[in-house]
């Protein structure tokens, strides 16, 4: 036990460094992943969190989330919370030291009740680096008040334990919701957005909109189930064209977006090329006709993110070049390459 909670401190100073390097707030998913990583449980998660911060490129609170559900909530072997279960084993041992000694059980009872809740507000409320060290600090110089009482403590980390249970269950089903599309399994425009925010300009980030052509006159033809059905193949198949640089988004009804990383423009448009000659290849069964819905295409317009531009801006010329891909005739990619 001695040597776990060693183990357990030694990761935790490793961890709060790699927070301010990264600029994370300590909400506990943060905590939680940066302490997976610094105590090395998890070769993927390493490597990734490696690859994603090369050049010190910036992590969205989006990306940290599916980070965290990927490589933790959802990993037996990890075990999740590792950053609770270690404040935890601090107030643990804390209470060790309380068995041989007695005094003021109500006020310790009080102060200890008091700390719990500012851990659970370390998960409700999103505390920063600054806090949580103040919560860590006050723990200690409790202790040492508290070192003439003898309260049993082990019901009130029982309680702890399931309030963290139920946190995490919770914020399994909100972090499902709140970034992924259901339809097409795709990140959302909550997500695009959350990642458009971090970007830099000096990184090579361009943006690929995509819009399904004529996708109202399918839907006419064939049935909204077909035309969901539609959609569902399209965002799989924009998905499998995306390598390490790239992302897929469904950005509201018809429309998708790509986002790529470490790219130049005319990559980004040979990239929209490929993913064009993918889609029409989609092809799907009508399962009450039998009959085969082809001849899918959509229209795409690519921008390149540079210094002169404000992030939102970025959408807006790949919008503006997505336009003049419909006007000139759809099943295109706009600009044309250099
Ligand atoms: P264009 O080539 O100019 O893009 O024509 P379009 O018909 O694709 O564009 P328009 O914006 O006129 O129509 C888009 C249609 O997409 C209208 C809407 O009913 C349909 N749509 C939006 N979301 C969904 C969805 O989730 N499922 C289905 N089946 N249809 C949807
Ligand atoms: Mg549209
Ligand atoms: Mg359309």
């Amino acid at each position: 036990m001695a040597d776990e909670l060693e183990q357990s401190f030694q990761i935790l100073k490793q961890t709060i460094p790699l927070l301010i390097k990264h600029q994370i707030s300590a909400i506990p998913t943060n905590y939680a992943l940066w302490y997976t990583y610094a105590s090395n449980q998890s070769a993927p998660l390493n490597a990734e969190l490696d690859r994603l911060t090369l050049n010190d490129h910036p992590l969205s609170s989006a990306k940290i989330q599916e980070l965290y559900r990927q490589h933790i909530a959802d990993s037996q072997e990890v075990g999740a919370w590792q950053l609770r279960q270690s404040l935890e084993a601090m107030l643990t041992e804390l209470s060790q030291s309380l068995l041989d000694t007695r005094s003021d059980t109500q006020n310790f009872k009080q102060s200890i009740d008091n700390r719990l809740s500012d851990l659970d507000k370390v998960e409700k409320e999103g505390w920063s680096v600054e806090e949580v060290m103040q919560l860590v600090r006050s723990l200690v110089k409790e202790t040492q008040h508290i070192k003439r009482s003898t309260l049993d403590f082990a019901a009130a980390l029982a309680t702890a334990e399931k309030e963290i249970a139920d946190l995490r269950e919770q914020l399994k089903d909100s972090q499902q919701h709140a970034l992924y599309d259901a339809l097409t399994g795709l990140h959302n425009r909550r997500y695009l957005d959350e990642e458009l925010r971090v970007m830099k300009p000096d990184k090579g980030t361009c943006l690929i909109m995509v819009d399904i052509d004529h996708f109202k006159s399918i839907n006419d033809q064939f049935g909204h189930q077909m035309g969901d059905r539609v959609l569902k193949a399209v965002g799989k198949k924009l998905k499998d064209c995306c390598r390490d640089n790239a992302m897929a988004f469904r950005f509201g009804g018809e429309e998708f977006a790509i986002l790529l990383q470490t790219s130049k423009l005319n990559q980004a448009i040979h990239q929209a090329d490929v993913m064009r000659r993918a889609i029409e290849k989609v092809s799907v069964i009508d399962r009450r006709t039998g009959k085969t819905l082809d001849g899918i295409s959509a229209s795409f317009g690519v921008a390149e993110f540079s210094g002169s531009m404000r992030n939102s801006d970025l959408l807006e010329q790949a919008d503006k070049q997505l336009y003049q891909a419909k006007t000139l005739g759809r099943n295109r990619v706009m600009p044309l390459s250099k």
